[in-house]
């Protein structure tokens, strides 16, 4: 993976810790990640960011989702280890009907149970569309989360630019106005990494549908004005367009055309 985004003239990357819809995950080679960390050391990599699977529920109404949502949080954590100081990104749940403040407690109870003081890896957790009844729609209700989390200095935030447009945060028209939200909400120093998506629907439609850099209803001025704000341009960013490789390679010669040098690679 790694191999893979320098390739393309990445210095970060994401990847899924197992079958993005699914639950297996292989078997972790202690070698393998040695290896991995030496690469990212030697080639002055950024944090790279391990995404949940989609199917993580933490704040399910069912007890066994629950169950798994805790278990595979459990194990992912435990093989962020091998490659530790690096960034774990979920999404916070949908709280099915329970509401929003019911779904805020199960979701901080869940990280209450898997965070040890000993771990290396800071979570975090993405800003939502808004689609159904997720939670992390509002920078109130991620806030609301951080709150309840008890090692709170493991935590943080990675911000969606598809998704906190969807969520009705006009970041294309005013960046600067929703920066200064996320501070107010959450505190800017929480914020460790962003994904930098166009979206195929307009501000606020709650849709969740990325779109190619440029393509959708952001737009690549509103990119350039990202890439380069004093608050963002040094966080790591994973596109996560809808792209073949070829396709990111042109969207971070792109991004690194606006800002000089950011820290770019495929979702
Ligand atoms: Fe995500
Ligand atoms: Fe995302
Ligand atoms: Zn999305």
């Amino acid at each position: 993976m790694g191999k893979e985004a320098l390739s393309i003239e990445g210095n970060t990357f994401q990847f899924f810790t197992r079958n993005p819809r699914g639950s297996r995950s292989k078997k972790i080679d202690p070698e393998d990640a040695e290896a991995l960390c030496r690469l990212l050391r030697e080639k002055g990599f950024g944090p790279i960011i391990a995404h949940a699977p989609y199917t993580l529920n933490p704040c399910s109404a069912d007890a066994h989702t629950r169950e798994f949502a805790l278990e595979t949080l459990a194990d992912d954590l435990f093989r962020m280890e091998y490659i530790p100081g690096n960034l774990y990104n979920f999404h916070p749940g949908s709280h099915v009907g329970q509401g929003a403040e019911e779904g805020i407690r199960l979701i901080a109870d869940a990280l209450n149970k898997v965070l040890k003081p000993e771990m290396h890896t800071t979570v975090l957790l993405e800003t939502m569309a808004g689609k159904g009844s997720e939670v992390g729609r509002t920078f109130e209700e991620l806030r609301a989360v951080l709150d309840r989390v008890e090692l709170s200095e493991k935590m943080g935030v990675c911000l969606d630019t598809c998704h906190v447009h969807d969520a009705g945060y006009d970041i294309a028209g005013n960046l600067d106005g929703v920066l200064r939200e996320f501070d107010r909400c959450i505190g800017i120093e929480k914020l460790k990494a962003l994904h930098i998506n166009d979206s195929k629907n307009p501000l606020g439609s709650h849709k969740d549908r990325h779109e190619k850099i440029g393509l959708g209803n952001i737009g690549e001025e509103a990119f350039s004005r990202i890439v380069r704000h004093p608050w963002l341009k040094d966080l790591p960013m994973c596109l996560e367009t809808p792209n073949d490789l070829m396709g990111y390679e042109k969207e971070i010669a792109l991004l690194r055309g606006f800002s000089g040098e950011p820290c770019l690679s495929e979702g």
